[in-house]
């Protein structure tokens, strides 16, 4: 009797989707630090920001002009003696009825005044008097206490990634420090004898590693301590032997290549004998092989993601919890990736950052993308959910890169963004399609 070859079910990218968020619930990092404000960028929030203060503290002046009582100007060409001066950064006196005070921008308003002129709609006079040309407006040119932020409001949350603007709300409050979330330890290795790294003369039947800085860089820029293995050999004592040395430093171990079924693909069965595996194929172009699993640590430890309580590396020590394996034990997870540069690039995008946004207890869902115009025709489309390299002409719609192979890193570079095209939809210049622009799926 012949052996029939085993069927991989095939999953929607919803199901496959789903599957990894639960599959990683178990591992939520939940181990905190206290960084500087100044050293958190793309840190993780671990509890929600609260302004101990309005923003402004007191009203102040968005113009340099002059600071009025609207009920002493009754008519354009009102003269007001000039007071005071109250210069940015200085409390001046409460204003004198039938008074104005010479106020620059940041300034703060004084009591009694309920309005500020601009300079160029003022003629400053000899002998400290200044002429009022225009009916002021109570309110105009004040700038509210609080009215950006009030006193006791979470200003950022929990689980919210610290983007520079994000810091400079924090800096607005007097948040000098911000607790977050311990980075998530991501091992990576490349799996191909095909490989070689920039540097070394290249030899026939070799290509260069591309897809090492690829995947390293997003994973730094989403926040990762990445711990580079390097490349690994197409054996299956090498692989198993890869995943074990990874496995013991990592939360999430990443690899790309070797998880088709070819005689030299490895991955998979190691991953079996090292822990257990979810060998899927997905309904999705480029991309289709993906394997999911958790590989047993060999260090005897037992703390599944746990951190080890030694804190965070450069990032200064640990305040507390548990590090996050929950029930999970003694394990890593493992994403593997295709080995097509494309397919990689666009399955880390979308399966590896919903992994690492479930450990940090973030939103997983995919960006919801915009609707955009199509500046090209899509005749043959696949019976995949298609992931298109697109880019933004002039007239806001969408231009597609000439070729659409996997292969082909320069698509990804000169692209915006993907289309996310259902399985076999065509597309003719004009229709509306989703876009996702990859400013959006990277570090998210
Ligand atoms: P695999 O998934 O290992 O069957 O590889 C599929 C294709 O991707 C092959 O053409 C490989 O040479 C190529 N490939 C695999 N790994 C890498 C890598 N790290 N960088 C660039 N290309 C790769
Ligand atoms: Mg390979």
């Amino acid at each position: 009797m012949s052996a029939v070859p085993q069927q991989r079910p095939m999953l929607s990218l919803d199901e496959a989707l789903s599957r990894l968020v639960q599959g990683s619930v178990a591992c939520r990092i939940d181990q905190t630090q206290t960084v500087s404000t100044f050293d958190a960028l793309g840190r993780v929030l671990a509890a929600d920001v609260l302004s101990a203060l309005n923003v402004p503290p007191q009203d102040n002046t968005s113009m340099d002009g002059y600071a009025l009582c609207c009920a002493d100007v009754p008519t354009a060409g009102t003269l007001l003696p000039v007071a005071q001066r109250i210069p940015a950064g200085h409390v001046g006196q409460p204003l004198q009825p039938g008074t104005a005070a010479r106020i620059f921008t940041g300034g703060q308003v004084p009591a009694g005044a309920d309005a500020v002129v601009m300079q160029e709609q003022c003629v400053a006079l000899d002998g400290g008097v200044v002429r009022i040309d225009t009916v002021p407006r109570p309110g105009q040119w004040i700038r509210r206490r609080g009215e950006d932020v009030l006193q006791g409001a979470a200003v950022l949350t929990r689980g919210q990634r610290l983007n520079p603007q994000a810091l400079g709300l924090a800096a607005s409050v007097g948040a000098a420090s911000l607790s977050v979330l311990r980075r998530p330890r991501v091992a990576i290795f490349s799996t191909g004898d095909e490989l070689m790294m920039p540097g070394e003369p290249l030899r026939p039947g070799a290509i260069y590693n591309s897809n090492r800085f690829t995947l390293r860089a997003l994973l730094q820029a989403a926040g990762c301590e990445v711990q580079d293995l390097g490349i690994v050999e197409d054996t299956l004592a090498a692989t198993r032997a890869a995943l074990r040395n990874a496995a013991a430093g990592s939360d999430l171990i990443v690899t790309c290549g070797g998880v088709s079924v070819g005689d030299e693909d490895h991955l998979k069965p190691a991953a079996r004998a090292e822990g257990e595996l979810e060998d899927w194929q997905i309904a999705i172009k480029p991309g289709k092989p993906l394997a999911f699993g958790r590989i047993r640590r060999s260090d005897g430890r037992s703390d599944g993601c746990k951190d080890d309580g030694k804190g965070g590396g450069e990032d200064g020590g640990a305040d507390g919890g548990q590090g996050g394996a929950g029930g999970q034990s003694g394990v890593a997870l493992l994403v593997g990736l295709p080995g097509n540069p494309v397919s990689a690039f666009i399955t880390h995008l979308l399966a590896v950052s919903t992994v690492l946004r479930v450990m940090q207890g973030m939103d997983s869902a995919l960006p919801a993308g915009l609707p955009l115009r199509a500046a090209f025709d899509w005749p043959k489309p696949d019976k995949r959910r298609e992931f298109l390299r697109v880019r933004l002409n002039g007239d806001g719609a969408l231009e597609l890169f000439a070729n659409q192979s996997s292969g082909v890193l320069t698509s990804v570079v000169w692209a915006d963004g993907l289309v996310d095209n259902p399985p076999g939809q065509t597309i003719v210049q004009g229709d509306v399609v989703r876009f996702l622009p990859l400013s959006a799926l990277i570090a998210r």
